[in-house]
């Protein structure tokens, strides 16, 4: 889920899910009570979701929170993605984990615009959801209660996202446009309320969760072999090392050996835990914690890859990727710095060649050897690893595993930064090295 800062993204997942049940009478009053005594009563809603004191004071989501619903057919869990825009790698992390895009939109007089307009984060977090390899998107027109359900503001605002979607490679079979009032809970579950009738003269397809219920389901990558990034190392009490991270490929099983890649060491897994269970084994799309016996925490690390001793993940130095670029004042040039983000790992690099530019959309190249990239440009460019010390004897860059978007999507994409500053996401091509 994303979209510009003070759309209404925690106001309409907590509204959604005390439609659904999720939360119960009393937590919404409690919630009520809470965030009108901290000054923000229009934020009760967003209060069941923003869970850190320092979101809570400033009334806006910050980190990644993880939301799980039922619809009819389907188990969605939904990450809520920040829209401020200092936050945009947390974002990032988020749309790394998608399958559908949920963008909400404010369609305010001004408020659509302002978020859509250059400057405004709506344009970019599509570009970067796109980027990642996300394609199915349901847009919510959100707060039509205060455009008193005008059906030709609803309208307008379809025309220009449309266009937009189609131009960044979203294909419009996949992409949806639902009208909702996310404070007012309508049109998320049903259309039952005194507000929905008004709406109802004009609209009549499905309300959000039916959209939701008929997402094309994932392809996780079952078949393929096993891997988890991990993205967090702790110590358990006596089962041993916990590791947790999301399964990128294949199944795991208690008991079974694993490679740690990047080195040269092997663990046992004794214990395997989703959402707080106990399980013998787990598969592609989990959020897992394995814990891991016979290895020493010391080769244990953010960053690192688990996979089967027989089905190694390959170890990269250079590489050849698809990206596009952000935003950026400061255009890209042969041999720029950057620092490359992999899952939680991140590893100073270099794009070492730029070797075309490509047209957005159907991705034909549209020019050789560029000298330059300027932000919006979509292009496929070398990226070299370079050993972390500049000083010193010359040491050579570490490997990395990482895997071709082809091969594993999940392991296949990355995220380039520079400063500090995200400058551009992409998958990976071809490991040269
Ligand atoms: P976020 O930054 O996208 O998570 O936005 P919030 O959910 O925090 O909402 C921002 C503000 O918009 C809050 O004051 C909400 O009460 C208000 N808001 C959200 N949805 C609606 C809506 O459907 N109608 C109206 N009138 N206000 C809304």
């Amino acid at each position: 889920m994303t979209g510009h800062v003070d759309a209404g993204k925690s106001t309409l997942m907590g509204r959604l899910l005390y439609e659904l049940g999720r939360v119960d009478e009393k937590t919404r009053v409690a919630n009520e009570r809470g965030s009108s005594k901290a000054g923000k009563s229009s934020f009760s809603w967003a209060w069941e979701l923003d869970g850190t004191i320092e979101e809570r004071e400033r009334g806006i989501t910050m980190d990644i929170a993880l939301q799980s619903l039922s619809t009819p057919r389907r188990q969605v869990t939904i990450l809520d993605a920040p829209g401020h825009k200092d936050f945009i790698p947390n974002m990032i992390s988020g749309a790394a984990q998608a399958d559908c895009a949920l963008l909400v939109v404010d369609a305010i007089t001004g408020e659509f615009e302002a978020g859509f307009d250059r400057g405004g984060q709506t344009r970019e977090h599509l570009l970067l959801v796109r980027s990642l390899g996300v394609s199915q998107v349901i847009v919510a027109v959100n707060k039509l209660d205060q455009v008193n359900w005008d059906q030709s503001r609803f309208e307008e605002i379809c025309g220009l996202l449309r266009a937009f979607l189609v131009q960044s490679g979203f294909p419009s079979s996949k992409t949806s446009f639902i009208p909702v009032s996310a404070m007012l809970g309508v049109n998320l579950v049903n259309r039952t309320s005194a507000d929905a009738a008004v709406l109802s003269k004009w609209y009549n397809g499905p309300t959000l969760v039916d959209l939701l219920d008929e997402l094309e389901p994932p392809t996780r990558e079952i078949a393929s072999p096993f891997r988890l990034p991990i993205s967090n190392v702790f110590k358990g009490q006596s089962s041993g090392t916990g590791v947790t991270g999301r399964i990128c490929g294949g199944v795991v099983q208690v008991g079974e050996r694993l490679r740690v890649l990047p080195g040269d060491e092997s663990a046992v897994v004794r214990l395997i835990d989703v959402e707080e269970q106990s399980v013998p084994w787990a598969a592609a799309g989990t959020n897992a914690t394995l814990y891991l016996t016979s290895i020493d925490p010391i080769h244990l690390s953010i960053g690192s890859v688990l996979c089967p001793p027989s089905d190694i993940v390959p170890l990269a130095t250079v590489f050849t990727a698809r990206i596009i670029v952000f935003d950026i004042q400061l255009p890209i040039t042969t041999g720029a710095s950057i620092e490359l983000f992999h899952h939680s790992r991140d590893v100073p690099a270099t794009i070492s060649k730029l070797i075309a530019t490509l047209d957005r959309a159907s991705g034909v190249v549209t020019k050789k050897n560029p000298r330059v990239l300027t932000k919006g440009t979509s292009a496929e460019v070398e990226i070299s690893l370079r050993a972390g010390t500049l000083s010193g004897p010359a040491l050579s860059a570490r490997p990395i595993p990482l895997e071709a978007f082809s091969v594993n999507k999940d392991m296949g994409r990355i995220l380039v930064r520079r400063g500090g500053e995200t400058i551009s996401a992409g998958i990976v091509q071809n490991i040269i090295c």
